[in-house]
């Protein structure tokens, strides 16, 4: 009978392994099968452009089904597992219950974003995760400007002009970026919210923002960010939150509409359900092949804490890869990372199914690239640093390389020309994907 490999999760991880295990099991001898809540891979480092409209939402995801051809897609979302019985509980999307069987299983379900109990957050701030939060983001700052507008009263107004971004890894601060040169494009339609102004804020915990890259691309993007009116609140944290403002814990009050919260993720809520083991910020712990380990049980080799799960592997955001180039720490949470992961797990499966051993991943960040919007960027490469003007080729570079299909390259191409040449699009796409009831007042 062929061997059933199931992947929960479709993101970078997910999508990688099933490309390589079409490549590497013959087709006779395993059956591959994918399960993801939505039917698409979401190429996260462009949601920044989706959210300030340099690009299509549509064209910063690839359809799952375009490039996996010989993966069966299972649509719904994981809601447990049995690892003893080897089955994995997906509710699929028209509610029905499903129990997968497996052989080998790879547990790939990524992360959302990671909230703390600060009073009001989750109430009031959106998060920069999905396609939706980009969708929203997006129309909340032509909604804010559209009021603003038509509010005769400053103070009042201003509570809509206000922008405050909470944390400012490259998520926050690419995010920021794009959608303050959205809502610096798109106010000029509004000429009362123009005569005021905007404020952008930009709150970050740490010493300085962007820890991912050294401290002289940092100091380039606080500068710049400074130069274009953007205020940068260092050593700084988010103490409330309400419908009119952020307080931050200097004391200082800040109107605003807008909060949005970019503070780091942690793993999906799904993998706490499987019964594997956790390690205390979450994630599934994992020897050095990516091969689930249980730490309670005895060892078999004296360089390992815990035995092995057969047949359970895990990768990506929601895993604790160990890190070979920062040893006793795991990975951190990045597409490279998850993208490496998922083709080296892809050979490990079939490694095992062969008898032989398996690898242990081991990779060292080539490089960071992170828009500044404007044309401009900070990259590193191979060593290199990069800023401004040729940062921002080498990302897009990069993008149009790494996103998957001829087809989805164009796309972005075409937008980020149109782009160039008219402008970002102020138009907001609204209530699209909820349809007008057919009686209505
Ligand atoms: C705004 C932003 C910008 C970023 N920019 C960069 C960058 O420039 N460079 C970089 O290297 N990294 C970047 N990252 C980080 C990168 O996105 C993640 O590290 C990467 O996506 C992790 O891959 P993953 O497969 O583990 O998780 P994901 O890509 O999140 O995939 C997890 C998948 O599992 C699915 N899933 C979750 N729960 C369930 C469930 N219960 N049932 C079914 N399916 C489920 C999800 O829908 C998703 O498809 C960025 C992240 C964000 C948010």
């Amino acid at each position: 009978m062929a061997c059933q490999v199931v992947i929960a999760g479709g993101g970078f991880a997910g999508f990688y392994a099933a490309q390589a295990l079409e490549r590497l099991l013959p087709e006779q001898s395993a059956h591959v099968t994918l399960v993801n809540e939505a039917n698409f891979l979401l190429y996260t480092p462009l949601l920044p452009g989706a959210a300030g409209a340099t690009l299509d939402p549509r064209h910063v995801v690839v359809p799952l089904r375009s490039q996996l051809r010989r993966t069966d897609l299972v649509i719904g979302r994981v809601t447990g597992a049995e690892p003893t019985r080897r089955t994995l509980g997906v509710l699929r999307i028209d509610g029905e219950q499903l129990e997968l069987g497996y052989d080998q299983l790879i547990v790939a379900l990524g992360s959302v974003s990671r909230t703390l109990p600060i009073p009001g957050l989750a109430e009031h701030a959106t998060g920069l995760k999905s396609l939706s939060d980009a969708t929203a983001l997006r129309n909340q700052v032509l909604s804010c400007l559209d009021i603003a507008e038509s509010i005769e009263d400053p103070a009042r107004r201003s509570e809509y002009l206000g922008f405050v971004f909470v944390g400012a890894g490259y998520a926050g601060v690419e995010g920021l970026a794009e959608l303050q040169d959205f809502a610096v494009q798109a106010i000029e339609l509004y000429p009362r919210c123009r005569a005021q102004g905007m404020r952008w804020v930009l709150v970050e915990a740490k010493g300085r923002i962007m820890q991912e890259v050294p401290a002289s691309l940092s100091e380039f993007a606080e500068r710049e960010l400074r130069r274009r009116g953007i205020e940068v609140r260092t050593e700084t944290t988010l103490a409330e939150v309400s419908a009119h403002g952020a307080r931050l814990s200097v004391g200082e009050e800040i109107p605003a509409r807008t909060v949005v919260w970019t503070a780091g993720v942690k793993p999906s809520p799904a993998i706490a359900r499987l019964g594997l083991p956790l390690d205390g910020a979450g994630r599934i712990v994992v020897d050095a092949t990516m091969r689930v380990v249980d730490p309670a049980a005895p060892s078999p080799a004296a360089t390992t804490a815990g035995a092995p799960i057969a047949q359970v592997w895990a990768i990506g955001d929601g895993a604790a890869v160990p890190d070979a180039s920062r040893p006793g720490q795991a990975c951190p949470p990045t597409a490279q990372h998850a993208i490496r992961q998922g083709r080296l797990v892809a050979r490990n499966v079939v490694a095992t199914l062969g008898g032989e051993a398996p690898r242990p991943f081991r990779y060292r960040t080539k490089g960071v690239v992170a828009e500044l919007g404007r044309n401009k960027a900070v990259a590193i490469t191979l060593g290199i640093r990069w800023r401004g003007f040729p940062a921002w080729l080498i990302a897009r570079t990069y993008h149009l390389l790494l996103m998957p299909g001829f087809g989805r390259r164009l796309r972005l191409l075409v937008d980020w020309n149109v782009a160039l040449l008219f402008g970002r699009d102020a138009s907001s796409p609204g209530r699209l994907g909820a349809p007008t009831p057919l009686e209505h007042d």
